[in-house]
């Protein structure tokens, strides 16, 4: 039998063994190829949503993972002006490691990475349960929500980019719909623009697949923490993944076409009907944006007898 011949290769009349099979958009690529259909499908999203150009200085959450390490090699090499900041959440052996291939990519690429120590602003994260009744996740989303901005902001970045993909974007989307949880429904879109002193967030990979950016992370070479955080055991949103990669194996194409349905057909609509009421004020302890007179992290330092 012979070989399947990459569809790009074919087209340019070179030769090279296919290494990538996209289903989802019947190609079948060498690794040139795919990295090149790659970036240029994320340069696409950049631009068809409007997130950055480059002009703007955009801080990129990096946790250590694929995704988000990723996403910053590939703004590097597309020519944005790209930082990174690493939240470290004080997670015995997972944070250790994660940091220092956030810092090995930093290094490589010669870019500045901003580092927040969750055990020297607060306690780490496996502790807040001390203070705090909520689950280790969302406290964690309180707290990187919180130091993503005021880092971004403070150092003056336009964007905070994040290297949330496809699969993530499904999932959270598909269990939204199950719930029928409008408003968050309205506010998941690949862009959020700034409001007063929160700063405009964007996901550029949000039509990536994990396995398409797995895959570009380890063609370029970089290392990534692959164990998932111990705190990730979220049944809910780990089953939907399941059912949903069940469904993209017997209907290749399915997640794609929901996740950019929804962005065309339903999330105009949803974000008229929804238009934000809340009112932002800034914290009174340390003047980051809040709904509150005090904001969580604050709130958290009081109650630790930090402040
Ligand atoms: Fe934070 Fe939870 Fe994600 Fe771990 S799994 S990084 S604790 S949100
Ligand atoms: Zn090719
Ligand atoms: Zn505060």
């Amino acid at each position: 039998m012979t070989p399947p011949k990459c569809t790009i290769c074919k087209a340019k009349g070179t030769n090279f063994p296919v290494q990538v099979l996209l289903p989802s958009y019947n190609l079948k690529l060498c690794r040139g190829h795919f990295l090149e259909w790659l970036e240029g499908r994320v340069e696409d999203t950049i631009r068809h949503f409007r997130m950055f150009t480059k002009r703007d200085r955009i801080l990129v959450a990096v946790s250590g993972g694929k995704d988000s390490l990723g996403l910053w090699f590939l703004l590097h090499r597309l020519g944005y002006d790209a930082d990174g900041l690493y939240i470290d959440l004080g997670i015995p052996e997972y944070s250790s490691q994660s940091r220092r291939y956030a810092q090995d990519l930093a290094e490589r690429i010669q870019r500045t990475l901003y580092v927040v120590s969750l055990s020297e602003e607060l306690a780490p994260i496996g502790d807040m349960k001390q203070w705090s009744r909520k689950p280790a996740c969302s406290l964690c989303g309180t707290v990187k929500r919180y130091y993503m901005n005021r880092v971004a902001r403070e150092k003056g970045y336009t964007v905070l980019a994040t290297g949330h993909n496809l699969d993530d974007e499904v999932a959270v989307l598909w269990n939204n719909v199950l719930q029928w949880n409008m408003e968050y429904l309205a506010r998941q879109y690949p862009v959020l623009p700034a409001e007063g002193p929160f700063l405009k967030k964007v996901k550029p990979l949000c039509r990536i697949s994990e396995k398409e950016s797995a895959l570009y992370t380890i063609f370029n070479g970089i290392s990534y923490i692959k164990p998932e955080c111990p705190y990730s055991v979220n049944a809910s949103s780990l089953e939907n993944k399941k059912f949903l990669q069940q469904l993209e194996e017997a209907r290749p194409g399915t997640k794609i076409t929901f996740y950019t349905g929804f962005l065309r057909e339903l999330a105009p609509l949803l974000q008229e009907k929804t238009r934000e009421t809340t009112e932002l004020t800034l914290c009174r302890v340390c003047g980051e944006p809040t709904t509150t007179e005090v904001c969580s992290v604050c709130q958290l330092k009081q109650k630790m007898g930090r402040i």
